[in-house]
């Protein structure tokens, strides 16, 4: 495909959105997508190359996160997982659902969808750095059979990293406890065991994988008891039926094998890009304030908000020369003000002036000074408009 003259090179500075796939794990997946193809559900040969290569990548995947392989279900992305995590636990059941109200759509849509079907559903509150309010008194309900609190590692808008071992440490055992993972795999250490997780989503293209393909982590003890969302040919036990793609679940291996040999590495290189990005735009005059947590947050995840100046259209000013994230976008004529940060208490002004510079791996410190000048050469058109 040719790509038209005006999408020629920006830099790409929405790795919360997505990251770009490695070039080891594209190489790793090639071969998967050529002579060894086969269905991983088949009897032959081919088809049992394909399984242990399946099995292969997820205990590769099961081992990031202090998991079995056999607790691996592969899904289409976080997406899916999430709804396969609520879903597949409550549905059907007395149920109770907590959730917070910055989480992602794929959590919120769903327990509103299931709060329609009967199951006792409560929107937690956070805090102004995004951290979830639990009121544990209200939580306690032995009555109902099934407790499930669903909470987000890393928000994707603020990048304020959720405390899951002391948040799990204070539920009692009537509570199980689902996380989104999408945005803190492979980038902050997660341990199933040790925060007591019964169901954790995963997405392959937050962590330098290829789009296409997530997991959901099952605990062992509650695996029998799932529902499946999908009915068809039996995969993975029934619980995620339909092919497998080997090639992207090979992808997703090779990208969590190489995250777990850099994430120090990369934590630290990212702090130190994001630390020079602000202190740039402070060189030039810019003055901006950190949106979440301004020290417990994502390495390279910068939620910023410059008063006084609208996202959506500095978004569009910069546009050639970085792409990043605003925090409500102009739709129609109407303003959509993301949910995250209203959750967090920014009105509606306040929130359409923030904006998400999300660094990642392979961006260089003298890349994040650049962006910051491209920013604020953006902050000083969109001022003399
Ligand atoms: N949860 C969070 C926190 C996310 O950031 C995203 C992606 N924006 C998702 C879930 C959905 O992930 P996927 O694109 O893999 O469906």
């Amino acid at each position: 495909m040719k790509v038209p003259s005006q999408f020629a090179s920006p830099l790409y500075l929405d790795y919360a959105a997505s990251t770009p796939p490695d070039e080891e794990v594209v190489d790793s997946m090639l071969p998967w997508m050529r002579e060894m193809h086969a269905n991983p559900h088949s009897g032959h040969l081919h088809g049992q190359r394909a399984a242990a290569a399946l099995q292969d990548a997820a205990a590769t995947i099961a081992d990031l996160i202090g998991a079995d392989a056999s607790e691996i279900v592969f899904t289409s992305g976080a997406t899916e997982a999430n709804n396969l995590a609520l879903r597949g636990w409550l549905a059907g059941h007395p149920a109770q659902l907590a959730v917070s109200s910055i989480d992602h759509k794929s959590i919120l849509e769903v327990a509103r969808g299931l709060g329609r079907q009967g199951v006792h559903v409560t929107e937690l509150k956070a805090d102004h750095n995004g951290h979830v309010i639990v009121g544990y008194e209200a939580l306690r309900n032995d009555a109902i059979e099934r407790n499930l609190i669903s909470v987000c590692h890393v928000n994707n808008e603020l990048g304020t990293i959720q405390r899951i071992e002391s948040l799990a440490e204070r539920l009692d055992n009537t509570w199980r406890l689902h996380v989104d993972a999408s945005q803190s795999a492979g980038k902050i250490p997660i341990d199933v065991g040790r925060a007591n997780i019964a169901l954790l989503s995963l997405s392959s293209h937050k962590m330098y994988g290829p789009a296409g393909i997530g997991a959901l982590f099952v605990d062992a003890n509650i695996r029998k008891q799932m529902s499946p969302l999908l009915l068809g040919g039996g995969q993975q036990d029934g619980l995620r039926p339909g092919t497998v793609p080997v090639f992207l679940a090979v992808g997703f291996a090779t990208a969590v094998r190489l995250a777990q040999a850099r994430m120090e590495q990369d934590a630290a290189t990212l702090e130190v890009a994001a630390e020079k990005f602000l202190q740039r735009l402070r060189e030039l005059d810019i003055s901006s304030e950190i949106i979440g947590d301004p020290t417990y947050r994502l390495p390279g995840h910068l939620s910023i908000r410059i008063r006084g100046i609208d996202a959506d259209d500095l978004l569009n000013t910069v546009s050639p020369r970085i792409s990043v994230s605003a925090g409500a976008a102009c739709e129609s004529g109407e303003l959509l003000v993301s949910h995250a940060l209203r959750g967090i208490g920014l009105n509606e002004r306040a929130a359409a002036e923030v904006i998400r510079i999300s660094l990642g791996r392979g961006v260089t410190v003298e890349q994040a000074v650049a962006a910051a000048e491209a920013l604020a050469d953006g902050v000083n058109q969109v001022n003399t408009r």
